[in-house]
């Protein structure tokens, strides 16, 4: 190994502890721990990225991302299209194996045009990169796609017009898994009204053709950081599931 090469694999371990840290995770995935080579060979081996599985769809009755996109158009199906500045319809690999649902834009979104930018999307793109992924590697998309007036809550006739467009976008990507992110994505994707979030994560659930992981919203762990030790444990059973090392 040359010292260019030892200097950038000591800055990714080094960047990686910092994510690990900031969002509370107290051990290392394996093989992390054994030399930190770990990172490296799960992007070259590409872990993370399409498997064959995603070949196998063949019908053209399931829309392209961009053809969703371009149905959705300038989008004034509920009333959140009064007051939104962009629609934020969701970014990263169509193929992914894994989709992150949130449950719509705030602020930061609305301005950018782009999921999960502001604070509990910054908290979210590190988890994603302790979970030895990256944003491009993943899909990250919400229930509503207009950001609600004052971050309130969708109701539920606005998340009934744009739950079209969710279903779509995860029957065009097919992911093996799909995380959704607090209470008002699960509450739709298991058409649940009362729950408690902390009775259903934990476990792999069933949506469709894919392992359905439920766990709390990055913002609800801006609030509550002991929110971030299950997600974490819930995030160890996705990277099991999608073939990631990881440590206990
Ligand atoms: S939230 Fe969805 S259904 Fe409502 S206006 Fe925006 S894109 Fe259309």
């Amino acid at each position: 190994m040359s010292s260019n090469e030892f200097y950038e694999t000591t800055q990714a371990l080094e960047n990686y502890l910092r994510f690990c840290k900031e969002i509370g995770i107290g051990e290392l995935p394996a093989g992390l721990a054994a030399g930190g080579t770990e990172i490296a060979d799960t992007e070259k081996n590409g872990t993370a990225l399409s498997p064959d599985r995603r070949d196998s769809h063949g019908s053209s009755a399931i829309q392209t991302l961009s053809e969703i996109r371009e149905e959705l158009g300038d989008c004034t199906r509920c009333r959140l299209c009064e007051t939104r500045k962009s629609i934020v319809f969701g970014e990263g690999n169509p193929k992914a194996r894994l989709v992150f649902v949130g449950e719509g834009p705030g602020r930061d979104e609305d301005i950018q045009g782009r999921p999960f930018v502001g604070r509990a999307g910054q908290l979210l793109t590190k988890i994603i990169q302790a979970m030895k992924l990256e944003r491009k590697d993943v899909y990250i998309c919400n229930v509503v796609k207009c950001r609600p007036p004052k971050n309130r809550n969708p109701e539920p006739d606005e998340v009934a017009s744009c739950e079209p467009f969710l279903m779509k976008q995860i029957e065009s990507i097919n992911p093996e898994i799909i995380v959704s992110l607090g209470s008002v994505a699960t509450g739709l994707m298991l058409k649940l009204k009362n729950f408690k979030m902390g009775q259903l994560r934990g476990t792999f659930h069933q949506y469709g053709n894919s392992k359905l992981m439920i766990t709390y919203h990055p913002a609800a762990l801006l609030r509550n950081p002991s929110f971030k030790k299950p997600v974490w444990e819930d995030m160890k059973l996705v990277m099991k599931e999608l073939g990631i090392p990881v440590n206990g």
